[in-house]
């Protein structure tokens, strides 16, 4: 009896499961077709209007106004920063019977840059800038909502979609897990997430396995020396010279203490000392971010600056009470970004069964970062995958890779996801991959 109820529960499933497949991707191509072009209106609307991370009141409101059209329940105003100030985030929440929890991520915030595109729909908004696509996530996020509302007996389970403010200060996610997220929305079993590139063509998506996204770690280091005249340098101990000591001395770090195959960055973007020619000042104040994959690497390099640092100054001869400072910001950094090999390589699948598998690249892992991981919480507790979407004018992308050189790319003023293309993508991508992983 109970091999006979066995057999007979999974043959139809595995049959309906099939059927449904078929019927998903016939009527999730009409329902791309249908919402395409408001979806392409909307998008140029966010993208005129960016706001910078801590401040996506706008983007928020529209996301959560739509999410809750589309069916979902929503939770606004999720996230607390360090300082006591409220976050943008929100979730909203679909429920559609028994089955996995699935949170999908979009991030909202802009950048302070200039934009130079000349595109009709370019920023309106004074020196911000929508320059690495998070107005082509929030659209996505759009789309897909409406199209799992819309495929609801094609899955079953929990569809959990999430706005996230601030992902360039990378304190976004941390924000809403520090606001009790998963204990007022649900704690996902799974969680994905899409970024634009200007690497791949619109309509085409990547995907990475393990280690995706390095981790970033912020450290500030103040080089303090004694001030003076700047015709009596006998008289003082000048932190310009120190500080530019330690930058050349910091290149050693990577090349000659880490391991090579172990890759890792540090990079001094900010520096700042002095005020006149002739004046010896008091201290340089520099900033700097560092990236690696593993543990180790991101230890020897914050061992590496405090002891460059330290020995600058001794040799120097800075008195101990005027040490240079050095500053781990915990709150500026971020752990690697992994995509959990299983669900990767599900992920891939119906990317290449969605797109074909022309259209479906394996990617290497690169050293920016990305705070996403974060809500995958510690040790990687809720597998996460987050994969490329294509955004280039595939012609512009052709004549560039021919020249040997590439199309502008996120966090420049001329960064140009091309949206038609890119926004169908994304949302047959992401709803896709949604309503596979939500048949068990
Ligand atoms: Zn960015
Ligand atoms: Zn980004």
């Amino acid at each position: 009896m109970k091999k006979h109820a066995v057999s007979l529960s999974i043959l139809p499933l595995a049959g309906a499961s099939l059927l449904a497949q078929a019927a998903a991707g016939q009527d999730l191509g009409g329902l791309v077709n249908n919402e395409i072009a408001g979806l392409v209106e909307t998008y140029k609307g966010i993208h005129a209007h960016p706001e910078l991370s801590h401040h996506e009141e706008r983007t928020a409101a529209l996301l959560a106004g739509e999410l809750r059209k589309a069916g979902f329940t929503v939770t606004e105003h999720i996230g607390k920063y360090p300082d006591g100030t409220q976050a943008y985030g929100l979730v909203g929440v679909l429920q559609n019977g028994p089955g996995p929890r699935l949170l999908i991520r979009a991030d909202m915030d802009a950048l302070p840059i200039v934009e130079e595109t000349g595109l009709g729909y370019a920023s309106q908004v004074k020196a911000v800038m929508h320059a690495c696509g998070h107005d082509v996530h929030v659209t996505t996020m759009i789309g897909t909502a409406r199209a799992l509302s819309a495929t609801r007996a094609e899955w079953h389970g929990t569809v959990m979609l999430l706005g996230q403010p601030s992902e360039e200060t990378i304190d976004g996610a941390k924000a809403m897990l520090a606001d009790h997220l998963y204990e007022r929305v649900g704690t996902p079993d799974l969680a994905i997430a899409l970024h634009d590139t200007n690497s791949r063509a619109a309509g085409t998506v990547s995907i990475t396995s393990g280690p995706t996204l390095a981790s970033s770690t912020s450290v500030d280091v103040v080089m303090r020396g004694i001030g003076g005249h700047g015709s009596a340098p006998q008289e003082g101990k000048d932190p310009i010279v120190m500080a530019a000591e330690f930058i050349v001395q910091l290149q050693t770090i990577v090349s000659r203490q880490e391991n090579p195959r172990d890759p890792a960055v540090v990079t001094v973007g900010d520096i700042h000392g002095g005020t006149k020619r002739n004046i010896i000042p008091y201290e340089v104040k520099m900033e700097l971010t560092t990236r690696a994959f593993s543990d180790k690497a991101r230890q020897i390099i914050v061992d590496g600056i405090q002891r460059t640092a330290q020995g600058v100054a001794l040799s120097a001869g800075v008195p101990a009470e005027l040490a240079p400072i050095v500053t781990v910001l915990e709150a500026e950094s971020t752990p690697v970004m992994y995509n959990d090999p299983a669900l990767a390589a599900r992920v891939k699948s119906v990317l290449v069964k969605t797109l074909g598998a022309q259209n479906v690249f394996d990617e290497p892992a690169i050293m920016a970062s990305e705070d996403f991981g974060v809500l995958g919480l510690p040790g990687h507790k809720i597998p996460t995958v987050m994969f490329w979407l294509g955004a280039m004018d595939p012609a512009k992308l052709a004549a560039a890779q021919a020249e040997g050189k590439s199309l502008p790319g996120p966090h420049t003023s001329l960064f140009e996801p091309l949206p038609e293309p890119t926004l169908r993508t994304g949302v047959t991508a992401m709803t896709s991959v949604a309503i596979a992983l939500l048949q068990q």
